[in-house]
């Protein structure tokens, strides 16, 4: 029950296990590959969907390093209410931009007016927001910014990792959206799914980035041409293939209900135990992913799970690693029944 990797469930370790087709040479992987493709627009709600071989971490990196000119120290605003939100201006400046970080503390939404004046009076190439940021378990709204970057002819990078999948990601109104497939889609860890808007493949088509694997254009034309940059990861493929069947056969709205139930299900366990959350406000606490505050116990806590009821959770992140406890309820794990038996497991832990 952590917030990724995710329990893969059997249909989809069933898939990983079958034979693959070559991915270079034989037609069958490529109508599938296309399938897939498909498939994934309708989860995005977008067109112009690729899929990179490699984990979630690759396409933030990509992101960043396909729009950046090396030398040109463009300006990139980091909008971070937490760590990945931070390591964005990492990646910025490894690929040679300027990060300008607006930060807002974990439990508090974005600060729309400092970003509403910060764009007035400076000029930005693009801006990077994390939607949901799991070592916390916020959920951000992106709209209001997104509306603000759109007003200020700015490209939007959105982290969308733990959240596609499992409650609506507004990415017909992002640039560059992020997915991996070892969190809502409950598919093996390897692959990186990111939905690019045309004018953000117009950028990154008129920049020389010095990057080929951590970079998104040699992927443009890859379903076109049927060439792929590099032997795509087949099994990973199949795997995500059949998850994503899984997800579409379900339907989104259904599968989002799940999630916020789920999530509704471990709040109000917690609060009956006397936990508080690290995403206070309702409106700010994802339906994926529950951060509970348990200062000083998250690893004892953790370890007791594990050996006395075999459930795997996650602590915190960085200088809060023992102060949080996480439940993911995060694709196949988004079920009522998975929540009751994780909170009954931690309220034995607590009370003995
Ligand atoms: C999981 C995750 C990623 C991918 O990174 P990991 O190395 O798998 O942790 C990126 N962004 C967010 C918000 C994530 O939750």
């Amino acid at each position: 029950m952590t917030p990724g990797p995710t329990e893969i469930p059997t249909a989809v370790r069933e898939r990983l296990a079958q034979p693959a087709p070559n991915p270079d040479i034989e037609p069958a992987f490529f109508e599938r590959y296309r399938a897939l493709t498909a498939n994934l627009e309708t989860v995005f709600g977008t067109d112009g969907v690729v899929i990179l071989g490699g984990e979630g971490i690759l396409g933030l990196e990509a992101a960043v390093a396909s729009i950046l000119e090396p030398g040109a120290s463009d300006r990139v605003l980091c909008l971070s209410n937490g760590l990945y939100g931070d390591g964005f201006a990492d990646f910025v400046e490894l690929y040679g931009g300027t990060p300008e970080i607006v930060r807002s503390p974990a439990e508090k939404p974005f600060d729309l007016a400092a970003l509403e004046s910060i764009l007035e009076t400076e000029e930005f190439l693009a801006a990077t927001v994390v939607h949901c940021e799991t070592p916390t378990g916020t959920l951000n709204h992106l709209e209001p910014v997104l509306e603000l970057l759109e007003a200020h002819d700015v490209l939007s990078i959105v982290d969308a990792v733990s959240s596609l999948g499992g409650t609506a990601v507004p990415a017909e109104k992002i640039d560059i959206c992020l997915g991996a497939s070892q969190k809502c889609f409950s598919a093996p860890p390897g692959l990186t799914v990111a939905s690019v808007s045309d004018r953000a493949w117009e950028r990154i088509e008129s920049t020389e980035t010095p990057s080929f694997y951590a970079n998104l254009e040699p992927w443009k034309d890859a379903l076109a041409e049927e060439w792929f940059p590099y032997t795509h990861l087949a099994s990973n493929v199949l795997a995500l293939e059949e998850s994503i069947e899984l997800l579409l056969e379900e339907g989104l709205e259904s599968v989002f209900e799940r999630h916020e139930e789920a999530a509704a299900l471990c709040r109000s366990r917690a609060a009956a135990y006397g936990l508080s959350t690290v995403a206070e406000k309702p409106e700010l606490a994802s339906p994926t992913v529950t951060a509970l505050s348990v200062p000083g116990e998250a690893t004892t806590i953790q370890h007791r799970l594990l050996e006395e009821h075999n459930i795997l959770l996650a602590t915190g992140l960085g200088e809060s690693e023992d102060d949080i406890l996480r439940v993911g309820h995060m694709g196949h794990n988004a079920r009522d029944e998975l929540v009751a038996r994780t909170m009954d497991a931690v309220g034995e832990v607590l009370a003995n």
